[in-house]
């Protein structure tokens, strides 16, 4: 950790924004291949190609070159040299968003720390992901939405962590500057660094049992970090 440059103190901050993915939920490795491994049975592809060609295809989607699920389907099959029927591939589509929903999870202490924040007056929260479209769906299914005044998903704003744009375009929305912003993550990405360069306060939540597959890119530095995101409460005095 690099020396903190602010303290986090009640009265300090006006809104806090969270990462997602392994912020507040986690996948379960173990089923999230299954899953896959179901998918590629479906469509009748080798799953070693299948999954090779659907990772690549995940950063495009996270920019937002797929606004669908079905056009990152299309984008692998063009890759594989596959053509299925319409019918068949509404299946894997359905099949995939399955395996997403069924694999992830809230952390415990992610509804808590969501609930205390919303009870607490004054304070903005907002969500800045990077993610594919796949992602909205889940988000809805963990209904995390009531929880936030702005989200903010890469595929939809067409920018992705850690561009400063990203960050500037939520605090933006939020009507907060990012002086007066916290950014909680696990630190995929390179978001930490990316919060601080956008002048907001980074704060680092350790977990066990990341999906290591899709991380980028780790943070090199930040201003406080926790093991649990409750530890965040009494800073902001909630
Ligand atoms: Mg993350």
């Amino acid at each position: 950790m690099t020396r903190a440059r602010r303290s986090v103190s009640p009265g300090a901050f006006d809104a806090v924004c969270f990462d997602f993915f392994d912020t507040l939920c986690v996948i379960d490795e173990g089923r999230y291949f299954e899953g896959q491994r179901a998918v590629a049975g479906m469509l009748g592809l080798p799953f070693d190609s299948f999954f090779r060609f659907w990772v690549e295809a995940g950063k495009a989607g996270q920019i937002g070159d797929f606004q669908t699920e079905r056009d990152r389907f299309l984008h692998v099959l063009a890759r594989l040299d596959r053509e299925i029927s319409g019918p068949l591939l509404t299946r894997a589509v359905a099949l995939q968003q399955e395996v997403l929903l069924d694999a992830t999870a809230l952390h415990l202490d992610a509804e808590e720390t969501l609930r205390a924040l919303q009870r607490a007056p004054g304070y903005r929260t907002g969500l800045i992901s990077n993610a594919t479209s796949s992602a909205f769906l889940l988000f809805l299914n963990l209904r995390l939405p009531q929880f936030f005044h702005e989200i903010l998903f890469s595929f939809q704003v067409g920018a992705m962590k850690p561009a400063r744009q990203i960050y500037l375009l939520a605090c933006q929305r939020l009507r907060v500057d990012p002086s007066r912003t916290l950014f909680i993550g696990d630190g995929g990405a390179q978001e930490l660094d990316g919060a601080r360069l956008a002048g907001m306060t980074a704060v680092k939540i350790h977990r066990q049992g990341v999906l290591e597959l899709f991380r980028r890119g780790e943070s090199r530095g930040w201003d406080r970090e926790l093991n649990d995101l409750r530890e965040i409460l009494p800073d902001l005095g909630v």
